[in-house]
């Protein structure tokens, strides 16, 4: 017979799941070093600890710790290889690039560890299944001929196959939360990756690929460049920490104001909003609602309740030709953006 074992020829599927097969069918938890011992069975199915499995596997027993040992393989107690992946996610979570860096390189882990853990898991179910059958149906027949003691012999292994497969699964269930867990923070060190930590607003990053996976068959869009007036003069005047307030201030009425559009801190004092479904002269004389809006506020220093003055917005906004590059838009945007300051401040310039 072939065996259970997925060291044979004849087994289908590629080496991960033959790994993650033999794993399971060793009740092996998926350590880095079970993972080796697997992949050096299953990769040199002619080498001398192949064959040493296949005599000791021979029949449907598995092997224990001290065969694993013997053959040269170090045997991990406990759960997931996962750790210094959780360690790393936690360490990349402060900086933007950081994060992101590690984002990429451990999304396409997570995703082949958890496809592992999920299909052993599956695998070691069906095993308990058939096997909890097989228990049942020898157990009245070994009451029935109780002088057969290989019959006992049979049912006593299996209650230990058994005991072994429960053991799996609860090994791979606390290795598939621990990937879910990875997977969470994942997700929030991508969110930390495209957010600004000052204003809370997405950064440049967002903003970027937001322009790039643009789909115009959801119509017309527009970008707009948003820059503070004289800003400088806020931080000279009343301190860096200040300024910090305002420009909070600012993304606030700004994100509230443009409310279904995406509306980043491109850097600095400068915003940029992605205007989605409306044509230019719409998006020209929303913005210059939102303009007005925050020239009307009369910002206050919480302390002291001084006026800090006037805060106000020039704005560049262009209309994005199709497959246009964000370069080229951006450009064109910034360009009015300017031609707003020359013309005054305070204004919307639209092209
Ligand atoms: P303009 O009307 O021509 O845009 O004048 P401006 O003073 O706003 O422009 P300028 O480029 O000369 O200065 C921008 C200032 O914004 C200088 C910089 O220190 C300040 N700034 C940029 N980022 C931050 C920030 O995160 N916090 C604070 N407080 N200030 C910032
Ligand atoms: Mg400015
Ligand atoms: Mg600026």
């Amino acid at each position: 017979m072939g065996g259970p074992f997925a060291v044979r020829k004849d087994e289908r599927g590629d080496l991960f799941s033959r790994i993650g097969a033999f794993l399971a069918q060793q009740g092996l938890s998926p350590d880095p070093a079970h993972y080796s011992f697997a992949y050096d069975v299953i990769a040199n199915p002619a080498g001398v600890i192949a064959q040493a499995v296949d005599r000791l596997t021979d029949g449907g027993v598995r092997l224990s710790r001290s065969d694993i040992e013997q053959l040269g393989g170090r045997v991990a107690i406990g759960g997931g290889g996962a750790g210094s992946v959780q360690d790393g996610s936690d360490r990349a979570s402060r900086v933007e690039n950081e994060a992101m860096r590690l984002v990429e390189e451990t999304q396409a882990q997570v995703d082949g560890f958890t496809s592992i853990v999920r299909a052993m898991q599956d695998e070691t179910r069906d095993f308990g299944r058939d096997l909890a059958e097989s228990a049942a149906a020898i157990a009245p027949a070994n009451r029935a001929a109780s002088t057969t003691a290989g019959l006992d012999e049979i049912a006593r292994i299996t209650g230990s196959m058994l005991t072994r497969i429960r053991d799996a699964e609860v090994r791979l269930a606390h290795a598939t939360s621990e990937a879910d867990a990875l997977r969470a923070k994942l997700a929030e060190a991508n969110d930390t990756a495209r957010r600004d930590a000052l204003t809370g607003l997405p950064n440049r990053r967002a903003f970027d690929e937001a322009f790039t996976t643009r789909r115009e068959r959801d119509g017309p869009f527009c970008l707009a460049v948003c820059d503070i007036d004289r800003f400088k003069r806020i931080n000279d005047a009343h301190g860096h920490q200040i300024g910090d307030r305002v420009l909070s201030a600012v993304a606030k009425t700004l994100a509230e104001e443009c409310a279904g559009h995406l509306v980043v801190r491109h850097g600095g004092e400068e915003f940029a909003v992605l205007l989605h479904g409306i044509p230019l002269a719409d998006a020209a004389a929303h913005l210059d609602g939102v303009r007005s809006v925050i020239s009307g506020k009369r910002f206050r220093l919480r302390e002291s309740d001084k006026p800090l003055g006037q805060v106000t917005l020039s704005i560049g906004v262009t209309a994005v030709h199709d497959a246009e590059p964000i370069d080229a838009a951006f450009d064109r945007a910034d360009r009015l953006l300017y031609t707003a300051k020359a013309d005054g401040r305070d204004r919307v310039c639209a092209a």
